[in-house]
């Protein structure tokens, strides 16, 4: 492994310890996402001025006026999804950086990631591309619309707050399918969605905040 990669000084591998410490605390359980957060370096998800903050508990700017999401939130998200059982077809709306994906491409069999700002999704493919995961399809688009050609999905996660649930992505649940997604504007719930035999079961997580959810692409 290179030296960027391994990380020195602020982006050590001590630092790095220190938020999986964090995020146990916060009450992340399940040891397989730990160990993935712990190895995955997430400084590369972010521009060199901002990498020394990079394994602090906060969102970050990534650009085009958009965020990396907090550690605990992607563990957070991560653990509600795989609680569900095993998962091989996951989607993922909002591939941002690609630093949530990483972490989906190391715990379910494929990831479909969808983001609408092509410049992200270029950097994002770099990066992933760099740190040789290689089990995720990306797609240049509006997740509105989700990813029909490889529906249904066991689990959808969406990293972007849309004003309500759209609902092509109900449609692209598999029935036993999960979905996390944040809905609302200023104040926003985590919402996890069961897809049943005979409808959506809806829970309300948490009080979350996340970039909005926006239509086209660019
Ligand atoms: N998962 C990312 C979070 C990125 S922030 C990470 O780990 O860093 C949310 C991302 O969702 C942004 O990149 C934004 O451009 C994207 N997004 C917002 N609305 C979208 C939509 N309708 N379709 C696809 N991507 C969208």
């Amino acid at each position: 492994m290179n030296h960027n990669l391994q990380g020195i000084g602020m982006t050590s591998r001590r630092t790095r310890d220190r938020m999986i410490e964090r995020l146990k605390q916060q009450g992340i359980r399940d040891n397989k996402i730990l160990q993935v957060m712990g190895n995955i370096p997430r400084h590369i998800f972010v521009d060199e001025a901002l990498a020394s903050r990079s394994y602090e508990d906060t969102a970050l700017p990534i650009g085009y006026n958009q965020t990396i999401s907090q550690p605990y939130i992607v563990a957070r998200m991560t653990e509600l999804l795989l609680a569900e059982g095993n998962l091989s077809k996951v989607l993922e709306i909002g591939t941002g950086c690609g630093y949530q994906t990483a972490i989906l491409a190391q715990l379910v069999e494929k990831v479909y990631s969808v983001e609408r700002i092509g410049s992200l999704l270029k950097k994002a493919k770099d990066h992933l591309w760099d740190i040789k995961l290689k089990n995720i399809s990306f797609q240049h688009n509006d997740g509105g619309w989700g990813w029909s050609d490889q529906a249904p999905y066991d689990g959808i996660l969406v990293a972007a707050a849309p004003v309500k649930i759209p609902e092509t992505l109900l449609e692209q649940m598999a029935v036993g399918g999960v979905m996390l997604i944040p809905v609302g504007t200023r104040q926003q719930e985590l919402h996890k969605i069961i897809r049943t035999q005979t409808g959506y079961e809806d829970a309300i997580i948490e009080s979350v905040s996340f970039v909005p959810f926006l239509a086209g692409r660019e």
